[in-house]
């Protein structure tokens, strides 16, 4: 079967042996591990975690005809649902702890990880993520604040797990070739998250904050708080401050403080 790869499902498939013995090295995979690939394309990746025998590996693939061309090639050695991942952010098909892997599509890479950072108890479910995003996303989400990357998806990150950049990865190491830089980044789900009600709460916050990054944030609080003053002074808030110089920590107690109020 003959691959034209489709750019609207953002298939740019990894060619370089050296990044993707890299990248299943980072699993340490073992026979107990179950394992979920997101988005396999031709099964380059696939087939290095194959090689390291993993008790069970899932992929899920949008694209019928790369399901095809998988079922051929590994046969039933891997379980292969052809869907959108989309539909898959609950934990409703795994009941183990896995480890998941993606070189992610990019038009859609921010939606998939901010549906399994909205699982509870996602470090009941999963144990690491292997993930690769563009470059730009990347940097987003592992920005600390005081800078200008950061923002909702570093703060929602940062929430929920660890999160460590192993490598930056050029375009050339990919076919065809994409127009922009990647990055593989490592996520693991923290045992003691700060408690809150929603994890929609949270994006709403700083959703409203981050709307308008240059402003100060007393803009945003007086949205968000009738007795805006009475919640700067409770959590001690420089209203002059701009949402970029608040730490992730503190976006939490925003968030809290808000969800007692709305109930
Ligand atoms: N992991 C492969 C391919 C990465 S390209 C490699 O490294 O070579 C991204 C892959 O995700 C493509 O195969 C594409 O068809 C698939 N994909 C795109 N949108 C998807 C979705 N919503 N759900 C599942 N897979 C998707």
């Amino acid at each position: 079967m003959k691959i034209l790869p489709k750019k609207s499902l953002g298939q740019n498939f990894l060619i370089n042996e050296r990044i993707l013995n890299k990248i299943v090295d980072l699993g340490n995979l073992t026979a107990e591990d179950e394992v979920l690939e997101i988005g396999p394309g031709t099964g380059n990746l696939t087939k290095k975690i194959l090689e390291k025998k993993p008790k069970n590996l899932t992929v899920i693939e949008k694209d019928k005809n790369l399901s095809n061309i998988l079922k051929n090639k590994f046969n039933k050695k891997i379980r292969i649902i052809n869907d959108d991942i989309l539909n898959y952010s609950k934990t409703n098909f795994i009941n183990e702890p896995i480890i998941i892997y993606g070189n992610l599509p990019y038009n859609i890479s921010t939606q998939i990880l901010v549906n399994w950072i909205k699982i509870k108890n996602l470090n009941n479910f999963c144990k690491k993520f292997i993930l690769m995003f563009q470059k730009e996303v990347a940097d987003r989400i592992i920005a600390k604040h005081n800078s200008s990357k950061y923002g909702r998806l570093s703060i929602l990150s940062s929430w929920k797990m660890n999160v460590e950049k192993i490598i930056d990865i050029s375009p050339k190491n990919f076919y065809p070739v994409p127009k922009v830089n990647s990055s593989l980044l490592v996520f693991k789900p923290k045992s003691n998250i700060y408690k809150l009600k929603d994890p929609k709460n949270l994006e709403h916050i700083t959703n409203i904050f981050f709307n308008q990054r240059r402003k100060m944030i007393k803009k945003p609080l007086k949205f968000l708080f009738k007795d805006f003053e009475k919640v700067a002074k409770s959590l001690s808030l420089d209203l002059n401050l701009r949402p970029q110089n608040l730490s992730n920590e503190m976006y939490f107690k925003i968030c809290s403080t808000y969800e007692k109020l709305i109930k």
